[in-house]
């Protein structure tokens, strides 16, 4: 993105209403802002994919598409992912109907037409994968997904553990399986390297599994 100023910190912060956490947390990494007679709490995954990914680089335009995203019951990191699909699709040639890159207006009306399944919507409402399949190879090659889980905000070209993960992850692109992101920044794993990274991995899915088998 040429300007992501608008989608920092310093500057959500300005609008920010209330500072929510789960209990004892010391991080609360939600924030709450006021946005179409409401309210909504905006994480880092719904900036990364609702925003950035979409170009879209204003982080009460992203609030607003939040808002929409979670009254219909959708999931933001898979529909952000989705609509820069269908934006990247159409600055291929190999989609119509659909909003361009940095279209705020126009995200949030293909959010409503994939929750209503109308138009295009119906397609995109199956999922990068699926969509990917109905179009063809070119389609193929920018897809990002793994195993028909779209990906998060944690891009493996900056934290390689996280290719690893995503790609040995039970349900496929999930950073709740493992996640490497930390851990390659503050050590004890390298940046840009492949070292540790295996054993890393293995042992943070046991522990998840784990965790989510005791419902941690
Ligand atoms: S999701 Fe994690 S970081 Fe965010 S408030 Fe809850 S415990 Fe803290």
């Amino acid at each position: 993105m040429d300007d992501a100023v608008g989608l920092y910190g310093e500057y959500l912060r300005a609008f920010v209403k209330r500072t929510p956490a789960c209990a004892n947390c010391p991080v609360a990494c939600g924030k709450v802002v006021e946005v179409d007679s409401g309210e909504v709490k905006v994480e880092y995954e719904d900036i990364a994919l609702l925003g950035s990914n979409c170009l879209i680089n204003d982080v009460m335009k992203v609030a607003r598409s939040l808002k929409l995203v979670n009254e219909l019951g959708l999931d933001a990191i898979s529909t952000g992912n989705v609509v820069a699909f269908a934006m990247e699709l159409k600055e291929l040639g190999l989609l119509k109907d659909v909003p361009s890159f940095g279209d705020d207006e126009g995200q949030r009306e293909l959010i409503k037409k994939i929750a209503y399944r109308e138009g295009i919507g119906d397609l995109l409402a199956e999922g990068v994968a699926r969509v990917t399949k109905k179009i063809g190879s070119r389609a193929e090659e920018i897809a990002m997904h793994v195993k028909g889980m779209e990906l998060p905000g944690y891009e493996p070209r900056a934290s390689w553990g996280m290719a690893l993960a995503y790609a040995t992850s039970d349900r496929g692109g999930c950073h709740q399986r493992a996640w490497t992101t930390k851990a390659e920044i503050e050590g004890p794993l390298e940046r840009f390297s492949t070292e540790g990274i295996a054993k890393f991995v293995k042992e943070v899915q046991d522990e998840r599994a784990a965790a989510f088998s005791l419902i941690v």
